[in-house]
């Protein structure tokens, strides 16, 4: 089914007006790794502000958290990135599932047919290596004089080695690990009980073999995830609850439901650490894709740290008068991801008054900016009082103020930015004290008194009517 709109246009609209810029782009850039403009460092912050609303703080059972990205190489021993991705692989290039390079006999992708890349010995964490001294450099240096007089220098090698070994570390290719090996001390200090969650927004990067589409798979990127905590033999009920609630959240979000369905994962889909999984996917401009999984983890990743660490995982049920190891749900989200669904989604192009229009409809709390202040020309009478409605209405909002070109062109530019409304200050405004607030969906004008213009504002976001004749009232009292 086609979309409304090309990755094409996205992607320039982003660069055009301050969203999304390749990185290093005056050296040519870096294959997939993008930077957040002015207008996408908005958006994307209140993405994650709007997840964390809706995950820590408007329920009483999740705590937040904000772990390391560099972790002890034992987490992903015991987790099973290090043994699950050193295999030589090969990957589909149209649905991305990889295969040990012997599972995919005749050089088709077994699940969709599609072109194999090449086989590579393929770990999927980025490695780096801790500390100032360059032990790769010196092990070899040590190798080429080993070469000459192995006697002499064997020892040295393999010293280095072993140094080189322990100076190995990975950047987390997922914050979930930073949850686990926490969940004793979260839940002893925030003396919560099951079923209870943590929540974590970060960084995470992926040597990803064929990243692209944009910012929907890049190698860097930011995840938002929950690790909810139940006891085993809920966790079904869990799964089927945080399903639908991750589901609607896009929905109130302002993601239309046609674009959005659920995909349940086949058994031969499921990542080694699950029992069962959904995914919400979305229809992005190459298909419906993925935007977020919710996995039923089982009790595994406690147990694996429990055995490999020595420290006890489990949990003291006072009520139940039982100690069991809790299963988890994980809601697992990608920030980039879904910010790239958000513009998609809120993507229009239209006519009005004659003229095209191109309009991000996004939901007032995403928008990057909430209110442009624009007087009507650069007037040496208009610009005091313009300026004093912007001082007004900056420390409440993130308020936009621009007195360049005509007031057409202006309104065309907060259109395609988002933004929800512009404040208008006319020659009149100077007797009358009184402004015009533009909406930009309903392109609907109410001239309301720049008194209180804050208050009315604040209304209009949370999605209020406004009654103009209130805020007369509460003036004459
Ligand atoms: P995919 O199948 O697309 O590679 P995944 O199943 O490996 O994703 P998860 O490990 O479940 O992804 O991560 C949860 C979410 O994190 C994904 O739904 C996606 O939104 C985001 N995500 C994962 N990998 C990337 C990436 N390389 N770039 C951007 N976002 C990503």
């Amino acid at each position: 089914m086609p979309t409304k709109v090309d990755m094409e246009k996205i992607v320039s609209l982003c660069k055009r007006r301050g969203f999304i810029f390749p990185s290093s782009e005056i050296y040519g850039g870096l294959a997939s790794c993008w930077d957040y403009g002015p207008m996408g460092v908005e958006l994307k912050r209140n993405v994650k502000e709007a997840w964390w609303k809706a995950i820590v703080q408007d329920r009483d059972d999740v705590v937040g958290l904000d772990t390391s990205i560099m972790m002890h190489p034992g987490v992903w021993a015991a987790s099973g990135h290090i043994d699950s991705f050193t295999d030589p692989l090969v990957e589909c290039k149209s649905c991305h599932v990889r295969w040990r390079a012997d599972t995919a006999e005749g050089g088709k992708c077994p699940k969709c047919a599609g072109e194999l890349t090449e086989p590579r010995m393929f770990n999927l964490m980025f490695q780096t290596f801790m500390g100032p001294v360059d032990v790769k450099a010196e092990l070899s240096g040590a190798r080429s004089l080993a070469f000459g007089a192995p006697e002499i220098s064997g020892v040295g090698v393999a010293k280095l080695e072993e140094q080189l070994d322990r100076a190995t570390i990975y950047l987390r290719p997922e914050t979930a690990q930073g949850i686990f090996v926490n969940f004793e001390n979260v839940v002893t200090t925030s003396r919560k009980k099951l079923p209870m969650g943590i929540a974590q927004i970060g960084k995470s990067f992926r040597n990803e073999i064929t990243p692209g589409n944009f910012i929907f798979r890049t190698r860097e990127f930011e995840h938002m995830e929950l690790e909810y905590f139940v006891k085993p033999g809920t966790d079904e009920k869990w799964l089927d609850y945080w399903v639908k609630e991750r589901f609607n959240w896009y929905v109130k979000m302002g993601i239309k439901k046609e674009n959005l369905r659920l995909r349940e994962h086949g058994k031969d889909e499921l990542a080694h650490y699950a029992k069962d999984c959904y995914d919400v996917e979305y229809l992005f401009p190459m298909g419906w894709s993925e935007l977020e999984g919710i996995a039923n983890r089982g009790d595994f990743d406690l147990t694996q740290h429990a055995k490999c660490s020595g420290r006890e995982l489990s949990y003291h049920d006072a009520e139940a008068g039982e100690r069991y190891v809790p299963y988890v749900i994980e809601p697992s989200a990608g920030v980039d991801r879904s910010v790239l669904a958000f513009i998609i989604d809120a993507y229009e192009e239209e006519e009005v008054e004659k003229e095209k229009r191109t309009v991000l409809h996004f939901h007032r709390s995403l928008a990057p900016i909430k209110v442009a202040v624009l007087p009507l020309s650069r007037n040496e009478k208009l610009t005091p009082l313009a300026k004093e409605v912007f001082r007004q209405l900056c420390p409440s909002f993130v308020t936009d103020y621009d007195d360049s070109q005509s007031i057409g062109r202006r309104y065309r530019r907060q259109d395609e930015i988002g933004t929800p409304f512009c404040v208008t200050i006319d020659f009149e405004s100077i007797g009358d004290k009184q402004v015009t607030i533009r909406d930009r969906d309903s392109l609907a004008q109410i001239r309301v008194p720049i008194e209180g213009l804050d208050k009315v504002i604040e209304t209009k976001l949370k999605g209020e009517a406004f009654d103009a004749s209130t805020l007369w009232a509460t003036r004459e009292k």
